[in-house]
C-alpha cells in the first residue's frame, strides 16, 4: 500500500498524530492507499506557517508578475505530470480514465490564465473631492485562505480556488475530501518542485467534522472556499459568519435538462445521456432531470435507453469503459436507498435500477444506468440530489410548464435547454433560475466563465476574470499634501 505525507511549512512528514486511515479504490472495493490522520494541532500548524508566508518574506514582497511566472511554472508542471494525476484520481474515486486524463491536461489553463491576471489588477487614482489630499486604492490579498474539496473531480474543484488565490498573493491551506486526498497530495509535489516559497502551500488530511472544522473556525484564516454537500456547506457557512469570515460555497443540484419539439432528438439524446451518467452521475451539475415534451417523449425515450444501454461498465482505467463505480461506499448504498425511494414513490423503472452485477464490475461499487419514467416533480426523485447514474424524466405539454418544473426545486445550478428557436432559448436563459445554462449542450465549463449556483445551490462563483477578485480587498489611501493641518479647536 502506498503512504503518504502531509506538506506543511513546505515540509514533508506524518501527522502529528501519526495515524492514518485508508483510502480505498471503488473498482476493487479495497484500500489502496495510507493517509495521514491529522487534528486540530496539525491545522493549527499549516494555519500559521501560512499566516507566517502571507505576512512576511519572499512570497509577500514577490512582484505579482513573480508570482503569476509561478503560476505558469506550476501549470507546466501539471501538464508534465497529467497522467500520473489523473491515474491517481481514477485509482481514488473510480472516475474514468479518458475523463479525469482530459481534466488534468485542461487544468493547467487555470494557472495560465491566473498567473496572467495575477499584474493586471490595478488600483485607482482617485479624483478626490478634498483640496489638497491624493487618494489611491489598492489591492492586497486577504491571507490565508482554507480550501475545502469534495470527492468527485478533487483537483479540478480545488484549482478552481487555488489558482486565483495564489494569483491574488493570498496562502493555501487545502483540506481535500478524506475519500479522495492522494492526487491533492501528489499535487503538493508539484508546487514544491515549482519553487514556491516556505508556507505559501499547505495541504493536510483528515475528516470534515475535525480537521474540516478546525480549518474553517482557525482565527487565523481569512477565506474559505468551500465545495461539498449542503449538511457540510451550512456548518461552514455558520462557522465562516462567526468568524466574520467571507465564503464561497458550491454546493448540490437537481439540474433541469429540457428537450423542447423543436429539438434535434439525435443530439439532445446524447446531451441527456452525457448529462447523467458521464462520471456515473457524480457532478453536482448533473441532468438529473429530464424534462421531454409529450409530444416527442415515447421516441425520445426509446433512442435514450437504446443509448444508455450501450454503457460499458467496468475498470475505470480501461479505455472502453463508459460508465464507472460510484466513489465511496456510502455514496454506493446512497444512490441504491434513492432507487428504492422512486419505485415505492410510483415512478417507473425503465432502465436499471440495481446494483450491476456485471462480471466486469468485480467487486467494485456499480450501480446500472438507471432511467425512471412518470415522474412528478413533487417526488423526491425529482427534487434531492442523488449522485448517481440516475435519472428521472417529466413530461411537459408548454414552455411556461417547462419553467415552472424546471425551477420549482431548491438548488439552481445549471440548466441545459435542446431547441432550434433562438427565441425560445433566450427566453429560457432569461427564466430559467441557475447559475449557467447550455443551449443544444451540457456539462461545458472552462476558466473564462463564471460557475455558481443560484438558491440553495451556493453562494459566489468560480471562475472568470472577477474571480480574482473574489481573493483580494481594496485599500484606500490618502496622503495630505497640504503644507499645514489647521488646528482641531479652531472652527472653520
Ligand atoms: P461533503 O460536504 O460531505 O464534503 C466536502 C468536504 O467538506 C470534504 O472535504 C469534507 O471533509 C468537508 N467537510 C464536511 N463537513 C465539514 C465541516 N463541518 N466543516 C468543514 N469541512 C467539512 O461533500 P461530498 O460528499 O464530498 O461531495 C459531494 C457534494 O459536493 C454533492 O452535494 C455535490 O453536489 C457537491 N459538489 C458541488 C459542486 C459545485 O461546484 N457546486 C461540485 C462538486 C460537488
Amino acid at each position: 500500500m502506498k503512504q503518504y505525507d502531509i506538506f506543511v511549512d513546505s515540509v514533508w512528514g506524518p501527522s502529528g498524530t501519526g495515524e492514518y486511515f485508508d483510502s480505498e479504490n471503488p473498482f476493487t472495493g479495497k484500500a489502496w492507499a495510507k493517509i495521514p490522520r491529522c487534528d486540530a494541532n496539525d491545522v493549527d500548524r499549516a494555519v500559521k506557517a501560512a499566516y507566517a508566508a502571507y505576512d512576511k518574506g519572499p512570497w509577500a514582497e514577490m512582484t505579482a508578475t513573480g508570482r503569476g511566472a509561478l503560476l505558469r511554472k506550476l501549470g507546466d508542471l501539471i501538464a508534465e505530470n497529467a497522467e500520473l494525476l489523473a491515474d491517481t484520481e481514477v485509482t481514488d474515486n473510480g472516475k474514468l480514465k479518458a475523463e479525469m486524463y482530459g481534466q488534468m491536461q485542461y487544468l493547467p489553463q487555470w494557472f495560465y490564465y491566473f498567473g496572467g491576471l495575477a499584474d493586471k489588477v490595478e488600483g485607482a487614482n482617485i479624483p478626490i473631492d478634498k483640496p489638497g489630499f491624493f487618494n489611491f486604492t489598492q489591492y492586497e490579498p486577504l491571507g490565508v485562505v482554507a480550501v475545502i474539496t469534495p470527492w468527485n473531480s478533487p483537483l479540478l474543484l480545488a484549482c478552481w480556488k487555488i489558482a486565483p488565490a495564489l494569483a491574488a498573493g493570498n496562502t493555501i491551506v487545502v483540506k481535500p475530501s478524506e475519500f479522495t486526498s492522494a492526487s491533492m497530495l501528489e499535487f503538493a509535489k508539484l508546487v514544491d518542485r515549482a519553487g514556491f516559497p516556505k508556507g505559501v502551500f499547505n495541504v493536510v488530511t483528515g475528516f470534515g467534522q475535525d480537521v474540516g472544522s478546525a480549518l474553517v473556525e482557525h482565527p487565523k484564516v481569512a477565506r474559505i472556499a468551500f465545495t461539498g454537500g449542503e449538511i457540510g456547506g451550512v456548518k461552514v457557512y455558520e462557522a465562516a459568519a462567526r468568524g466574520l469570515k467571507p465564503v464561497s460555497l458550491e454546493l448540490g443540484g437537481k439540474s433541469p435538462n429540457i428537450v423542447f419539439a423543436d429539438a434535434n432528438i439525435d443530439n439532445a439524446v446524447r446531451g441527456a445521456v452525457a448529462g447523467i451518467f458521464a462520471a456515473t452521475g457524480q457532478t453536482c451539475m448533473a441532468g438529473s432531470r429530464l424534462l421531454v415534451h409529450e409530444s416527442i417523449h415515447d421516441e425520445f425515450v426509446e433512442k435514450l435507453l437504446a443509448l444508455a444501454k450501450t454503457a460499458k461498465m467496468g475498470n475505470p482505467l480501461q479505455s472502453d469503459t463508459t460508465v464507472g463505480p460510484v466513489t465511496t461506499r456510502p455514496q454506493f448504498e446512497k444512490v441504491l436507498s434513492y432507487i428504492d425511494i422512486a419505485k415505492s414513490e410510483g415512478a417507473k423503472c425503465v432502465l436499471g435500477g440495481e446494483a450491476a452485477k456485471r462480471a466486469e464490475c468485480g467487486d467494485g461499487w456499480f450501480v446500472e444506468p438507471t432511467v425512471f419514467t412518470n415522474v412528478t416533480n413533487d417526488m423526491r426523485i425529482a427534487q434531492e440530489e442523488v449522485f448517481g447514474p440516475v435519472l428521472s424524466i417529466i413530461k411537459f405539454s408548454t414552455d411556461e410548464q417547462a419553467v415552472e418544473i424546471a425551477n420549482d426545486v431548491m438548488y439552481g445550478l445549471a440548466a441545459g435547454v435542446w431547441t432550434q428557436d433562438i427565441s425560445r432559448a433566450l427566453t429560457m436563459a432569461k427564466r430559467i433560475r441557475a447559475g449557467t445554462l447550455w443551449v443544444n449542450a451540457y456539462r461545458v465549463v472552462s476558466y473564462m466563465t463564471p460557475f455558481g449556483g443560484y438558491k440553495r445551490s451556493g453562494i459566489g462563483r468560480e471562475n472568470g476574470q472577477e474571480m480574482i477578485k473574489e481573493y483580494l480587498q481594496v485599500k484606500s489611501v490618502w496622503i495630505n499634501t497640504n503644507k499645514e493641518i489647521p488646528n482641531p479647536f479652531v472652527l472653520g
